[in-house]
């Protein structure tokens, strides 16, 4: 029989995911000797001799067979010949060489089935451990420091395995074989229950009587893999309602966690592929569609039809889901207001113990900060809201080789930052609102942390950031240009949007697309707040060619805050017909107004006082919300669209005779937003809420489309695409949808970064890439 050597490096996710073991077994089956071991760029190297026919089949298993979180993005083969050196099959340790490969280390895994299992298996030596994994689940991203993925440089550096987690670990037909993460109750790290002062409280079964105290209605915070929960009964108005008054004025809707799909299904509807996704190894948080009998507390998420609901991923959440009685806790991120999660014992016993009463707390450190991930199905397309724990640090393929390395910042809410190297872009996990020193400072490092990962210096590199002068995030542009060496380029908001969505659909360089940005807030090139934006836009520059019709803010953020006063300065010229103005007077409560109110913001526009001017999609549908009663008072960003979409969820949109031709033909063709809200008042009373709001979404939609496909037809453009922060709205996307694909244009949207500002600094990156 002929003998082979074959030479073997393989880049993608293939470290930290049992690649090593995988190999290691798959050589022993076939009678193959020789060696694997990782990289210090974050690749796999291996080597292995024997008969002929048996190397060639290890090679084309080791591509079907690999364990589920591995992607192996490029396998470089080189048949050698046979050395006769090995004697056995070794995993080497690991290569300290760094030279950038492509490959990264992987995400944060969920507990797999098999370690759940052991879990709750009292005949384990596994049970009831909260930090048991394998060679292939368990943090990651949250739990390293720099690659390679190997103990010591991760958080399980400072705990020594005991003998029999060593035996396991030495052992190449376990499966802990190599798991950096093992520990187990006598060697790894501990959980305790603690006060809400941060002092321990003695317990044999601390999670056991965490999930008892969630279920008699206490607050309780529970740290985990990549940060601080706040957790309740999600059955419990009472619990949740001190969450809310203790943490912050708002109705922003809470996560929760069920045990399992059975679980979930009691209080929400989920198709098969919601089902799939809920059960994936990222674990996000899947946005679902409330039962009608739900049973969950109305405080959950209040004025919404929907709720997002994960499983749970690690062994601490396991534990408490099973040991709980109630169908759902609610997972709120633990922070507060304007703050980054917390995740240090420290830090968290300081911020939260006014929120919680109780902690659940472990001397196990969290590296990286990393809040969890949020996905919606929009049609059938899986439509990530949130990008972070589970998909960082995976990059997004770009669809050119840069010149330059390009980090880009964001802007200001939502925010997330990206790193270009070459074709591949890596985001940063979600960073929040960059509206204060701290969240600015967690910007920074969560960059220049990506960087030393990626295994590339970020010296140099050209920083892209928002073309608001004001944004904290523009400011660290400048700094850190200064201290690089570099330079920073300004980006457009809404080109920022089209160049993510171009970058991630793979729109090649020369080509130009229609783009449809839609969102709350962005920087304009003539210094007005956009945001219902057709551009015919390249990577290079883009063109405005429509917008929805320019409309004054009297008090500027006041009317996103009280958006009844957005609603009246939209109708400032129908402010006489007493049929719109007793409309808009018949709402009562916080952001009601009253005649000397709707005088004021007369004259505030007649005299264009303290007066901004905005051609935003969500001061529009925040109109609509408030001139219906839906929504007076925002008290988180997009809440009033949200209701609108919650009510006309049910809301047949064809009213005969209602809102058509709203395109205003000129020189750049705009969207008469003011007739649109018009009808849509005086047709209160006239026709069911939901039948207006439905029909509202679907008219604006409409008309956006029409704009963005004559401007494709005739410029010979073949793709229109819609991005922004209105692009999570189901329907809205759906008619966007229909009415591109009826012209036999294709439609693009987002899969794999939002479309929201979360996704904007892929989109800078690609364009400073270009400059
Ligand atoms: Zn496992
Ligand atoms: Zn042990």
């Amino acid at each position: 029989m002929e003998k082979i050597g074959a030479k073997l490096r393989f880049k993608g996710i293939v470290q930290g995911v049992g690649f090593r073991p995988f190999l290691h077994n798959l050589a022993l089956r076939h009678g193959l000797f020789g060696y694997v071991r990782n990289l210090g760029d974050a690749g796999v190297e291996a080597h292995v001799e024997g008969d002929r026919p048996m190397v060639e089949m290890f090679i084309r298993e080791l591509r079907t067979a690999s364990p589920p979180v591995c992607q192996i993005t490029d396998l470089h083969v080189g048949l050698e010949e046979y050395s006769g050196r090995f004697h056995e099959f070794t995993i080497y340790s690991s290569d300290r060489m760094r030279s950038y490969s492509g490959s990264i280390i992987p995400p944060d895994i969920a507990i797999c089935d098999k370690c759940a299992s052991e879990v709750l298996d009292s005949a384990s030596r596994w049970h009831l451990y909260p930090f048991t994994c394998c060679a292939s689940c368990g943090p990651r991203f949250a739990a390293m420091a720099e690659p390679p993925y190997d103990r010591g440089h991760t958080n399980m550096a400072t705990f020594s395995m005991c003998s029999a987690c060593l035996t396991e670990y030495r052992n190449a037909t376990d499966r802990r074989f190599h798991a950096q993460g093992i520990c187990c109750s006598s060697c790894g790290p501990h959980v305790t229950l603690c006060d809400k002062t941060g002092r321990p409280i003695e317990e044999d079964r601390p999670l056991e009587q965490a999930a008892h105290l969630l279920n008699e209605g206490a607050v309780v915070a529970v740290k985990g893999i990549g940060g601080i929960h706040v957790s309740a009964s999600a059955l419990c108005d009472d619990a949740l309602l001190r969450i809310r008054t203790r943490k912050r004025k708002s109705s922003q809707p809470f996560a929760v966690m069920s045990r399992d799909l059975l679980e979930v299904r009691k209080f929400a509807l989920a198709s098969d592929l919601e089902m799939r996704l809920l059960e994936d190894w990222r674990r996000p948080i899947i946005t679902l569609r409330k039962l009608d009998e739900c049973r969950l507390s109305e405080f959950v998420s209040p004025g919404l039809n929907t709720v997002g609901v994960m499983l749970p991923y690690t062994g601490i959440h396991l534990l408490l889901s099973h040991f709980s009685k109630d169908p759902a806790l609610v997972m709120t991120s633990g922070n507060i207001t304007g703050l980054p999660m917390a995740t240090s014992n420290g830090e968290g016993i300081q911020q939260l113990s006014d929120i919680v009463d109780y902690f659940i707390l472990h001397d196990r450190e969290i590296v990286a900060r990393c809040d969890d991930s949020v996905v919606r199905v929009l049609g059938e397309v899986p439509t990530l809201i949130r990008r972070s724990r589970g998909y960082v640090p995976v990059p997004v393929e770009v669809p050119f080789m840069s010149r330059v390395d390009v980090v880009g910042l964001g802007a200001e809410l939502r925010s997330v930052g990206s790193f270009l190297h070459r074709n591949q872009c890596y985001l940063t996990q979600h960073i929040g609102d960059v509206d204060r020193m701290e969240a600015l400072s967690f910007l920074g490092d969560a960059v220049k942390h990506l960087t030393r990962l990626v295994g590339v210096s970020y010296q140099g590199s050209v920083v892209a950031h928002d073309a608001h002068p004001g944004y904290l995030s523009s400011r660290l542009a400048k700094e850190l240009s200064q201290a690089w060496g570099s330079r920073t380029v300004s980006v457009q908001h809404h080109h920022a949007h089209a160049g993510s969505l171009m970058a991630e659909n793979l729109v090649p360089m020369e080509e130009s697309i229609v783009a449809i940005a839609a969102d709350g807030v962005g920087y304009g090139s003539d210094g007005e707040i956009w945001g219902g934006e057709i551009l015919v836009t390249s990577y290079r520059d883009f063109e405005r060619v429509g917008h929805l019709a320019r409309q004054p803010m009297p008090g500027g953020d006041v009317c996103t805050r009280f958006p009844l006063r957005m609603c009246a300065a939209m109708l400032v010229d129908y402010l006489d017909d007493n049929r719109v103005r007793s409309s808009l007077l018949s709402h009562k409560g916080i952001g009601a107004l009253s005649e000397e109110d709707l005088l004021r913001v007369t004259a505030q526009v007649e005299n264009q006082t303290a007066l901004s001017w905005t051609s935003s999609t969500g001061r529009v549908l925040d109109a609509m919300a408030a001139g219906a009663g839906i929504c007076l008072e925002r008290t988180y960003e997009g809440e009033p669209a949200m209701m609108v979409e919650a009510v006309a969820e049910e809301g047949k949109p064809e009213i005969p005779g209602y809102m058509s031709d709203l395109v205003v033909e000129q020189e750049v063709p705009t969207v008469d937003t003011t007739k649109l809200l018009l009808e849509a008042i005086l047709a209160i009373g006239r026709a069911p809420l939901s039948d207006i709001c439905a029909g509202f979404q679907q008219c604006l939609s409409e008309a956006l489309a029409s704009i963005a496909i004559d401007a494709a037809k005739s410029r010979g453009i073949r793709r229109v695409g819609l991005t922004g922060g209105v692009a999570v709205n189901s329907r809205i996307v759906e008619t966007m949808r229909r009415c591109v694909e009826e012209q036999e244009l294709t439609f693009l949207q987002h899969r794999l970064v939002p479309p929201g500002d979360g996704g904007l600094s892929l989109g800078q990156a690609v364009i400073a890439a270009q400059v």
